[in-house]
């Protein structure tokens, strides 16, 4: 059976198992692992973080996340814990302090087995640019994960971790989940901190949860989210949603909108329009409509997250931390042979895409362009959601890639972003969920985008469908119940 949250926690409360005994089981579960999901193994820290867990159960006190074993992506901050962002420019950094996100967990008895594998930087949708090799997805080893947020995706469908956060710019927490048959959610912008997570695109990045059931993903939103003083466009959101799931879909709008489907072959279509099929079977309302903004969406983000990273990852100089070039004749040799040696291949690419879109001249053509179109898309997904509370739609056209797979040329990797990036670009939440498998036996995913801050009907929906859905089974491995 998957190990969830609330099955864990109900067997840490009737005394099962102790915090320090689980911890024991993940971690012996990682050492025998091959599918290279953690990039650092925080194993001390765990041990300690489990002891004390185990005080606060037996005191009485702690919540239903006190005690489970969890890992982190490798872009978010942990005090004392090397964070690398999976960058050889990185290699030896150990934060001073602690991200929000994991700060908040930590409170509630979080026990931290270690950091997950990822692209570097967070580029990519394979999780390959990783400087330590990419992760292997625990269905079948000869596919990647996804990505960016791979490894945790691994490590959760591979019961390694109870469950992980990941960070999604323009799809890296929902198209790993599709491609490992997980759950995800993307929050909206502003809805979790972002302090602590190490910037790609600051306008797109949202940290959020990855998990092995609905409920799981819903009781750690509620545990990370909330306005923080540290990040200036995090917002106050209403009420949890945990406590919010139950209700079904009865009379709810569901949105399907055709941009969506466009191009999408019979196999995968067949799975959606089975699952379209079972929300209406439920009492939804299925509303056929066209949202244009979603076609636009993926020239403006790869102009947005390119000119936002080329920017962000200016700071990566050699002068200050990380990485630095042994051999140099002067300041700028020094910064030009560091940039060179530290930062792979994809990232270099976006930094030269996005200063070329950034400079003066291309300025208006590109960046001002693509900001434009944002705000139009932002528009056309506000009027859509004024016919209809839920979008559905294909996470990726695609189930996961074979490992080494690099397509007809760049943009084919670039173009299977196309469902996951109108979203970020608009702001909004979503959340992946399995509903199916191919051919092959790859899960397939299903997108379930909402209103702002309205992550308690998208996944109330979720949650009403994977009570009643085929469910698509686990991958083999690690700790079970
Ligand atoms: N695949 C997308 C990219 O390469 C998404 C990355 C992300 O969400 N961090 O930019």
């Amino acid at each position: 059976m998957k190990s969830t949250i609330e099955t864990l926690a109900a067997k840490l409360r009737s005394g099962d198992c102790t915090s320090v005994s689980l911890t024991e089981e993940y971690i012996r579960a990682i050492e025998a692992s091959d599918i290279n999901a953690y990039v650092h193994r925080s194993f001390a820290l765990a041990r300690e973080q489990a002891k004390r867990a185990d005080e606060m159960l037996a005191a009485g006190k702690g919540t239903v996340l006190t005690g489970i074993p969890m890992a982190l992506k490798d872009n978010i901050c942990t005090k004392g814990e090397e964070t690398t962002c999976c960058s050889k420019i990185l290699r030896g950094y150990v934060p001073f302090f602690d991200a929000t996100a994991w700060e908040k967990l930590k409170e509630q008895g979080a026990v931290l087995l270690g950091k997950n594998n990822m692209d570097e930087f967070a580029m990519g949708s394979t999780s390959e640019t990783s400087c330590y090799g990419a992760p292997l997805n625990p269905w079948n080893k000869t596919r990647v994960t996804g990505g960016s947020s791979g490894g945790g995706a691994a490590a959760v469908a591979g019961h390694l971790a109870a469950y992980a956060l990941g960070s999604d710019t323009g799809g890296s927490i929902r198209q790993p989940a599709s491609f490992c048959g997980i759950v995800g959610l993307k929050p909206t912008y502003g809805a979790v901190s972002r302090y602590g997570l190490i910037a790609y695109g600051s306008s797109l990045d949202q940290i959020g949860p990855m998990g092995n059931s609905v409920k799981d993903v819903a009781i750690v939103f509620d545990a990370i989210k909330g306005e923080d003083a540290r990040d200036a466009t995090s917002e106050q959101t209403f009420g949890t949603v945990a406590d919010r799931l139950e209700g079904g879909v009865n009379g709810l709008r569901i949105g399907v909108a055709e941009e969506y489907f466009d191009g999408l072959g019979a196999e995968m279509r067949e799975k959606f329009d089975a699952a379209i099929e079972l929300f209406a079977r439920l009492g939804a309302k299925i509303v056929r409509l066209s949202v244009p903004g979603i076609k636009l969406a993926l020239p403006a983000y790869y102009i947005i997250a390119c000119a936002e990273a080329s920017s962000n990852l200016g700071r990566y100089d050699g002068i200050r931390f990380g990485y630095r070039a042994e051999k140099y004749d002067s300041v700028d040799d020094m910064i030009c042979k560091t940039r060179t040696e530290g930062f792979g291949k994809e990232v270099q690419r976006r930094i030269m895409l996005g200063t070329y879109v950034l400079s003066a001249g291309y300025y208006d053509a590109y960046y001002k362009k693509a900001c434009k179109l944002r705000a139009s898309i932002t528009a056309s997904f506000a009027e859509a959601f004024a016919s209809c509370d839920v979008l559905l739609a294909p996470t990726v056209p695609n189930t996961a890639f074979p490992l080494g797979y690099t397509g007809k040329n760049r943009i084919e990797m670039y173009l299977s972003d196309i469902c996951t990036v109108p979203v970020n670009i608009a702001g909004l939440p979503a959340v992946s969920l399995p509903c199916g498998k191919d051919a092959d036996g790859m899960p397939v995913g299903m997108q379930l985008i909402g209103r702002k801050f309205d992550e308690a009907t998208i996944l109330r929906a979720a949650y009403a469908y994977e009570n009643c859905a085929e469910p698509v089974g686990e991958a083999e491995g690690g700790v079970r119940v």
